[in-house]
């Protein structure tokens, strides 16, 4: 599929905003449906405000080989979130707010900046919440010529009816595939319904993008990259989320696995997640990606010896599937 020009979804995006801004009226931009009305600035669950909260604008070197390529990833990360992790690692940001406020042509500056310094995508952290801030900012970098790709980089808890408005304005998107199970759910991040939630939207995602394309440097350029951080005691129900890739979505997904979790926050108060996972929970995790045919991916390094931001091996072949080589 041929990428909308910068002056074609400049236009995408003024056709969606007014749609886009009246889910904050009775808030439901994410799953919560808290009918919050943000434009008032009444807060939902995730403590949004109204205006974009930011925690840092950085060329990040630690993403996955194709998202921070040699130039880096040019990451915006968003303050508050709309998952209620114990164990988040982030969580100055995410729970506690950190961050400074930013309008939309601020933003859409920034997105310019990143470009301007050698990124290779405009990486959007924890961005839900915010989603029709987003969307009229990147219209203004649109309106300014943004070229590179835009990456979706969020915890898999979205609302397909938001996802739609951004459909041909987002070039890759990187879920967190994070539960199976909706017990774990409701007990670590306090959304019981999130597997289903989450699969619809990996579905809707998939629909929009397809599978992960590399261009010639093995940088992303487009597609779904889902990300699966392994728990301890198998809580993330790994196997399960491999079979829905492998048989609901593609046998090509693309999945960075990762080993990095450790116990933050308020990991400490459930004995299940007061630990790091094991060298053999980690083998598990890879041998049913392995059982179920995923073949396109990075493993993180073994939890051991595991600096949690960055994945510098990949141990998949490869990734790009026989077709496209
Ligand atoms: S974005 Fe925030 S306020 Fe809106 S529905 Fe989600 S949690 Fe509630």
């Amino acid at each position: 599929m041929t990428r909308p020009s910068p002056i074609e979804r400049a236009r995408l995006v003024g056709e969606r905003l007014d749609s886009a801004y009246k889910l904050l009226e009775r808030c439901t931009v994410c799953p919560r449906c808290c009918e919050a009305n943000r434009l008032a600035g009444e807060r939902g669950r995730c403590g949004a405000p109204h205006e974009v909260i930011v925690s840092s604008v950085s060329l990040h070197h630690g993403e996955e080989p194709p998202v921070s390529g040699l130039g880096g990833s040019g990451t915006i990360f968003f303050t508050h979130c709309n998952l209620k992790c114990v164990f988040c690692q982030n969580y100055p940001i995410s729970h506690q707010g950190q961050g400074e406020p930013m309008t939309s042509d601020e933003l859409a500056a920034a997105m310019l900046h990143l470009e301007r310094l050698g990124a290779h995508n405009v990486n959007l952290v924890t961005p839900t919440h915010y989603a029709p801030q987003i969307l009229e900012a990147l219209g203004r970098a649109f309106e300014r010529g943004l070229e590179i790709p835009v990456l979706y980089n969020c915890g898999g808890y979205e609302s397909v009816e938001m996802l739609e408005l951004l459909d041909g304005l987002i070039d890759i998107y990187m879920p967190d595939m994070k539960y199976a199970d909706a017990e774990a759910a409701r007990k670590l991040s306090s959304a019981p319904d999130y597997p289903e939630v989450n699969r619809r939207a990996i579905r809707e995602m998939h629909r929009q993008v397809g599978d992960l394309e590399l261009d010639e440097r093995a940088i992303a350029v487009r597609g779904l990259l889902v990300r699966h951080l392994v728990l301890p005691n198998n809580l993330a129900g790994t196997d399960a989320i491999m079979r829905f890739l492998a048989e609901e979505i593609s046998p090509d997904t693309a999945i960075s696995l990762m080993s990095q979790y450790f116990p933050q926050y308020h990991a400490s108060r459930f004995p299940e997640i007061a630990r790091r996972i094991t060298a053999d929970e980690y083998r598990a995790a890879q041998e049913a990606m392995e059982r179920h045919g995923l073949r396109r991916g990075w493993y993180q390094n073994q939890p051991i010896d595991t600096d949690t931001h960055s994945i510098r091996r990949i141990l998949a072949r490869d990734t790009r599937p026989k077709e496209r080589a």
